[in-house]
């Protein structure tokens, strides 16, 4: 018998009758978030990084595997490479900053991304166009005038049919997510945190190419790129409100993830006081499958499972490889994600 039960057993064989506003609450059964979720160690989610290609310019970059079409340029760019000292070790090789930012030299990023550009179109004065990000659901179509602003528009995801551009996405953590319609030749670039991910960046991109170039669902091919991964995104309880009031399928994106911090895998002798005897391990916390989330909203915008490539890697396991907001505390530089439709000149011959 539980507690509520000899409670009110008690107080009948007493005379008395507990409220009707009692017994309802007693019978308000307790949701814990713990029990709501598949529990799993974080060592098990550990990703393997993908194998950079390396450029003559000496840019390694993660092309898509499987999209040899010979007038799509796409690729996303690692840390490896470039001119930047602003966020290497000491005495290390400098690194492939591609976002400006006061720790960085102007000059040096612009760089870059002129090797970037080489790196994938084999033309480093490929115009590269990039956005002001603020995790919105804006989408802006891009044309060449768009290469030539000082100020990029502010959006989170860009698109165009125009040949010759590279559309540039920056990210050190986000997912970027890069779609191209393989018969009416366009593309689309994305920038998809978890806010992005709740207003549906990249469900709304998809219409929104199917607006502007016609665009059939099941003539498209999606790439996900790194970002960090299942086993290092932790989240807040609000992140979890957000995304539950958004997708019916949430419950499904969201793991309970045991000893998450890297210092305390690395140095666990370090934390053994803060747990009482024979109370191991500590409260397991929340993480968000963010790739997950994106590969859904492609395939409810009509993609064909196997149109959508994951790049793989986790930007925050694999720091050596890739930026990472997290792994540095916020003091990092920024990867980009790019796609574009190779410059007809290149193939005319003229
Ligand atoms: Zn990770």
């Amino acid at each position: 018998m539980s507690t509520s039960e000899t409670i009110v057993s008690g107080m009948a064989r007493a005379g008395l009758s507990p409220s009707r506003a009692s017994v309802e609450r007693s019978r308000v059964p307790k949701t814990t978030r713990p029990t709501r979720f598949e529990r799993i160690e974080a060592e098990e989610l550990t990703i393997s990084a993908p194998l950079p290609r390396s450029a003559t310019n000496g840019v390694e970059w993660l092309p898509v595997p499987g999209w040899d079409l010979s007038w799509l340029w796409a690729g996303f760019s690692t840390r490896k490479g470039g001119l930047s000292l602003a966020y290497c070790q000491e005495g290390a090789p400098p690194e492939l900053n591609l976002g400006f930012a006061s720790a960085d030299d102007p000059e040096t990023v612009l760089a870059n991304r002129r090797l970037l550009a080489q790196a994938i179109t084999s033309d480093p004065e490929t115009p590269l166009i990039s956005l002001r990000q603020f995790h919105s659901n804006l989408i802006v179509q891009a044309d060449r005038a768009d290469a030539a602003r000082a100020h990029p528009h502010k959006a989170d995801g860009q698109m165009t049919d125009e040949p010759g551009l590279l559309l540039a996405i920056q990210t050190a953590d986000c997912i970027p997510v890069l779609v191209a319609d393989r018969k009416r030749r366009a593309v689309a670039a994305f920038h998809a945190g978890w806010r992005g991910t709740v207003k549906r960046i990249v469900e709304t991109g998809v219409g929104r190419m199917r607006l502007a170039f016609g665009s059939r669902p099941e003539d498209l091919i999606a790439a996900i790129g790194p970002g960090i991964g299942l086993c290092c995104y932790a989240v807040g309880d609000e992140v979890l409100s957000e995304f539950e009031s958004q997708f019916s399928y949430s419950r499904e994106l969201f793991k309970e993830v045991f000893d998450t911090d890297p210092v305390r895998r690395k140095y666990p002798m370090l934390f053994l006081t803060q747990r009482a005897p024979g109370h191991s391990p500590t409260r397991p916390s929340l993480h968000v499958d963010l790739v997950e989330a994106n590969r859904r909203q492609l395939l409810a915008a009509g993609l064909k499972p196997k149109a959508i490539r994951v790049i793989g890697g986790c930007t925050q396991c694999h720091n050596d490889l890739f930026f990472s907001h997290r792994a540095s505390h916020g003091y990092t530089g920024r990867m980009m994600a790019v796609i574009g439709i190779a410059s007809a000149r290149k193939h005319s011959g003229c």
